[in-house]
């Protein structure tokens, strides 16, 4: 017979292990089924986000941002270095990082009574899952609620299919076991920025091609203009309003195509990685009897509260309308699992904060100037300066500024823009005073430690009502 489930999950990725990890905390009988395979061949759960995302992509921006702070910065400490790299350790060092967090998953799983089970999942209808092993063998599972959490997969290009030895995924990008002399980045968006930024620090010539004529068309463009300034100087060359056409590969490199407003172009590079966004992946996922249906962009529709169009079956993370952001994944996962045990469940859409791990590091929450001009919202606007803190200073990083945008009338905040050092992290301030629905002036009444860099969000707040103390004010 069949073993029977509570709650079965379809994936293990950012989304699927925690959903499986509290439903099981909440008393349920859980499996969580997931197909990943690396490239030793070796089966792991953690999805794209620790195996081939989010965790090793930050480990390579680490490795690699010593590598230009000790060419660039060490010397303004009075610290004289001669910095050479050995890719192969830093390489493997990303892989034990990654082999290290998805081990402990399996851990958790088993500490957390999960029954983890590598393989395909397909949904079949009256929540039956046929799991496929790696081995071919098949079995089946049933459960009283089943939650898809298949995540996405790169988008192609027609004109650029990967080949995975000069045309890129982003999977590609961060395995690669020598420095190109030459990159080409398709996509100047946060895979394009991180994975540019890694390579043109480690020694490669980066080019990025972005089709739009705005840079980070969906950032604060205040917080955009400061960022692509840094870019510039650090020597990533990126090209806005770049309409790729084609590309063709020869003992030389690829040759890719492109128009600008200017005409037709092209570029040589040793390497393309193309990153122009993700889509959602659902290949046999499910039965077409099961009820679940795909919206027409392809994502696993659901309601506000992540549940199908099908009794009981839930689907969350990438595979679901939102941003694709392992965080927003994780959230989900835990909301289904509450909802399913009958707890109270809700994801705050509106208070999503979003990263881009580069240097300066970029890092937002809430409306940006631009959102709010267009929904016609009065507002005030405070800006700081890393190059007013002292903290920015003494760490060599006074570069960008925080900025706080809140309400003209009611002073509650809106949205945080930080472009600086540390800006992942001085993030989540802000977060949680947007989730407790904070006015500048809490912010402003909240004593920061100095000298710190979360001083810089303090000021901001003040300067939005012409207080600030460590600025003149405007
Ligand atoms: P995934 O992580 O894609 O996991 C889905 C899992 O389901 C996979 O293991 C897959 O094999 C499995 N699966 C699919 N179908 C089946 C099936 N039928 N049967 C069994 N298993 C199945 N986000 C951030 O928030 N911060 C970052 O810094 C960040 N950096 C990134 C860097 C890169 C290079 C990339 C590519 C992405 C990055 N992301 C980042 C995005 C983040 O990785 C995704 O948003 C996140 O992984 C989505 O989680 P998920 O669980 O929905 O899907
Ligand atoms: P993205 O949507 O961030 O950026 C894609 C970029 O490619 C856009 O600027 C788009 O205008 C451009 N583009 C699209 N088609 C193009 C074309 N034909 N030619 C030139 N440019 C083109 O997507 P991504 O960078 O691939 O990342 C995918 C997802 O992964 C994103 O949703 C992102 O949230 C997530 N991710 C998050 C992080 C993070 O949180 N730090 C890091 C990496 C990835």
């Amino acid at each position: 017979m069949a073993d029977a489930y509570d709650v079965v999950v379809i994936g293990g990725g950012p989304a699927g292990y925690p959903c499986a990890l509290r439903a099981a905390q909440n008393g349920l009988k859980v499996a969580c089924v997931d197909e990943w395979k690396n490239r030793d061949d070796k089966p792991a759960f953690g999805g794209t986000c620790l195996n081939a995302g989010c965790i090793p992509s930050k480990a390579l921006l680490e490795s690699s941002e010593l590598v230009y702070r000790a060419q660039h910065e060490f010397a303004a400490h009075g610290i004289k270095t001669d910095v050479s790299i050995d890719l192969a350790t830093m390489q493997k060092r990303r892989a034990t990082i990654v082999r290290n967090m998805t081990g402990g998953i399996a851990s958790l799983f088993k500490s957390g009574n999960v029954t983890g089970i590598f393989g395909h999942g397909r949904l079949l209808s009256g929540r039956r899952i046929e799991v496929t092993a790696h081995d071919g063998s098949k079995s089946e599972v049933t459960a009283r609620h089943v939650v898809l959490a298949s995540g996405s997969i790169p988008t192609e290009l027609k004109s650029l299919t990967f080949d995975h030895q000069s045309i890129l995924d982003s999977w590609d990008g961060l395995e690669l076991t020598a420095v190109p002399k030459t990159l080409c980045v398709i996509g100047a968006g946060v895979i394009g920025l991180e994975l540019g930024s890694v390579w043109r620090r480690l020694g490669a010539q980066v080019v990025v091609l972005e089709a739009l004529e705005n840079f980070l068309a969906i950032a604060d463009q205040q917080l955009a203009n400061e960022a692509a300034r840094h870019f510039k100087k650090q020597g990533l060359d990126i090209r806005l309003g770049a309409r790729v056409s084609g590309a063709s590969v020869a003992s030389n490199g690829v040759t890719v195509s492109y128009s600008d407003k200017t005409g037709a172009q092209s570029v040589v590079a040793e390497k393309v990685i193309v990153a122009v966004g993700r889509r959602p992946f659902t290949a046999n996922l499910f039965a077409a009897d099961t009820g679940v249906a795909l919206d027409e962009r392809g994502f696993i529709k659901v309601d506000d509260h992540c549940h199908t169009d099908a009794e009981d079956i839930w689907a969350i993370g990438d595979c679901v309308r939102g941003p694709m952001l392992a965080h927003k994944g994780k959230e989900e996962g835990i909301a289904v699992a509450d909802a399913i045990a009958g707890n109270y469940a809700h994801v705050n859409y509106d208070v999503i904060p979003s990263v881009i791990y580069t240097a300066p590091e970029i890092a937002w929450v809430g409306q940006t100037e631009e959102q709010l001009k267009a929904a016609s919202i009065p507002y005030k606007s405070g800006v700081f300066p890393f190059a007013a803190s002292g903290r920015a200073r003494a760490m060599e990083a006074a570069v960008g500024f925080a900025k706080i945008l809140a309400a003209r009338d009611t002073d509650t905040i809106l949205g945080v823009h930080i472009v600086g050092p540390m800006a992942g992290e001085l993030i989540a301030e802000a977060t949680l005073a947007m989730e407790f629905q904070a006015s500048a002036e809490d912010l402003q009444r909240t004593i920061h430690a100095h000298p710190t860099l979360a001083e810089a969000l303090h000021e901001a707040a003040l300067a939005a009502d012409k207080r600030a103390i460590d600025i003149m004010n405007r």
